[in-house]
């Protein structure tokens, strides 16, 4: 028979990893049965106030003997309750088992935890009505996320490599060869993609927190990442390393929507108008997009550094497609942008003053009129308009690696637009 584990909230800012717990489960658990399939590694509502970090669960399957379910199912929890975080206050684990397969009712759940926010409650529905077997500690949070990770079909998935740290390594500084990063990535990108930020010089695959994670290689080609982890050059012992397949960089977290439909913690993808070119405070800039049934902020926060210079390249009656997080910031509802994309661009104008007419001098606003600085020749100030180039163009913009959420997918990667341009031909 089928079974299937998922489990989340494990971990906290303190250490642990619920990806670490997973691969090490998913080793144990395949010494008595045979895995379906790789683990998966699943992304959810990426505006969800609980997270860690980049709300992350996990889940595997595999066939298995009846006789061996219970002795599977106290190594899971005995496993959960040895290694997740009890002690941070925002670490809720859940563990869920589900035998047979999976119900079309669980799948619907899952999209549901990605597009929006949903409750214990009602995971605990979702659960009754599909025979899931749910194991909740403390608030049992996670059972949100585990019994989301065993509902998605990956139809469309990417894979991430991760290696782990020795445990008395865990809070020290990674050592990993910056020189190889690079060079793996310039052979394997973008089969691999993320290793590297090339503008600013900085590699990409290795976290910076007290967690057990080495190293993290993206892509969408099983082998080449398998290559760039064997040809990177680490400078501490590996304890294990398990390769995910993953719901990441699918773009599966936007939907289409008008503004008068946005609401705070989901993400979407609007068209709509600049109503109001950009301002900036402090280093965050902003600006507002209207459609036919309202105005909505949108900001590109400092993180996402250069893609600032393109925002505020939009001037007002710019069309755009916008796509983001939908935040409360300050009171304002805010459209937390990730990417846009202009598809008609307004025209710049400047108004100038024309010349003397009678002596080619330059004139020098007095008022309503005009004057002379040469002949002292008066005339109405009438100003001549004049179209300025535009700088930006019709083309997708996306915030830098290190800004991107986990689910929004790279432009390099293919069908990186699809979203975009679905939401252009349904406009
Ligand atoms: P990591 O990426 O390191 O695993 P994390 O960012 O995944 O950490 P968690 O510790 O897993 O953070 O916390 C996220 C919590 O939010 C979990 O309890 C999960 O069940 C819950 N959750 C996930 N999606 C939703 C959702 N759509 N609505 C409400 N709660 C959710």
């Amino acid at each position: 028979m089928k079974l299937h584990i998922g489990i989340d909230d494990t971990d906290s800012p303190n250490g642990m990893c619920t990806t670490y717990l997973g691969a090490m489960l998913y080793r144990e658990i395949s010494r008595v049965a045979e895995p379906l399939d790789l683990p998966k590694l699943i992304r959810l509502n990426p505006n969800v106030p609980y997270k860690t970090r980049g709300n992350g669960a996990v889940a595997m399957s595999f066939e298995v003997e009846e006789d061996d379910v219970p002795k599977i199912k106290e190594l899971v929890l005995k496993m959960v309750e040895s290694l997740a975080d009890f002690n941070h206050e925002n670490t809720n684990p859940g563990v869920v088992f589900l035998k047979g397969e999976v119900p079309k009712r669980l799948e619907d759940f899952t999209y549901r935890a990605i597009w929006e926010h949903v409750t214990i409650k009602e995971a605990e529905e979702v659960a009754r009505e599909t025979n899931a077997e749910i194991y909740k500690f403390k608030l049992g949070r996670g059972i949100i996320g585990a019994l989301a990770a065993i509902g998605h079909p990956l139809r469309n998935f990417t894979y991430e490599l991760l290696a782990y740290r020795k445990r008395e390594f865990w809070g020290t500084e990674r050592r990993v060869n910056k020189e190889s990063v690079f060079e793996a990535d310039k052979l394997t990108y973008p089969f691999t993609y993320d290793n590297v930020d090339p503008f600013k010089g900085s590699v990409l695959i290795t976290p910076h927190g007290k967690d057990p994670v080495l190293v993290g290689i993206r892509g969408i080609d099983k082998n080449k990442v398998l290559w760039a982890f064997e040809n990177i050059i680490i400078e501490e012992p590996v304890e294990f390393f398990q390769i995910y397949k993953t719901n990441q960089n699918t773009d599966e977290h936007l939907r289409f929507r008008k503004i008068d439909e946005l609401k705070p913690l989901e993400s979407a993808i609007v068209k709509g108008r600049v109503s109001r070119s950009y301002w900036e405070k402090g280093r965050h800039v902003f600006f507002e997009l209207s459609d036919d049934t309202g105005t909505i902020r949108v900001a590109a926060f400092e993180p996402t550094k250069g893609f600032r210079r393109y925002v505020r390249m939009l001037i007002e009656g710019d069309e755009i497609i916008a796509a983001g997080g939908i935040k409360e910031f300050n009171g304002v509802l805010t459209l937390n942008l990730e990417k846009f994309y202009p598809i008609k661009l307004a025209e710049k104008i400047t108004y100038e003053k024309p010349k003397c007419p009678k002596c080619g001098g330059t004139m020098k606003s007095k008022g309503d009129y005009l004057k002379c600085k040469k002949c002292g020749h008066k005339m109405p100030k009438i100003l001549i308009p004049k179209k300025l180039p535009r700088e930006i163009e019709k083309k997708i913009y996306e915030v830098p690696p290190d800004a991107r959420k986990h689910l929004s997918r790279p432009l390099v990667l293919p069908l990186g637009e699809e979203k975009i341009l679905e939401a252009f031909e349904k406009s």
